[in-house]
């Protein structure tokens, strides 16, 4: 059924455009990790830039997630900021040291 506040097209009411984001989010968030890990490999180590000031992050991750937010530019930038969030914690939850993210199990002495 069509939605009677917003015919479902952009600009959207609030209650779609949360309806459409739990829809996206998932997929927002996968795309940010996978783009945290590739940049941990190709550049570990690095300050992650904050979402909020750089145009850079905004420009990647609304590019990233545009065909995701049906023209609906609040949608955007909420999809946006989730994928942005997935890469930094995968970035740096990945740039850990090694002994913090995995152990080894002590071999069992030989009897
Ligand atoms: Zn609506």
């Amino acid at each position: 059924m069509e939605c009677s506040a917003c015919a479902d097209r952009p600009p959207l009411c609030p209650r779609c455009r949360d309806r459409r984001f739990q829809w996206h989010a998932g997929q927002a968030r996968v795309m940010g990790m996978a783009w945290g890990e590739r940049l941990r490999r190709v550049m570990p180590g690095q300050p992650w830039p904050v979402y909020e000031t750089s145009e850079r992050m905004q420009r990647i991750t609304q590019k990233k997630v545009r065909a995701l937010a049906g023209g609906d530019a609040a949608l955007l930038e909420l999809l946006a900021r989730a994928c942005a969030d997935a890469a930094r914690d995968m970035y740096e939850r990945a740039a850990a040291p090694p002994q913090s993210v995995s152990f080894r199990v002590p071999r069992k002495p030989r009897a």
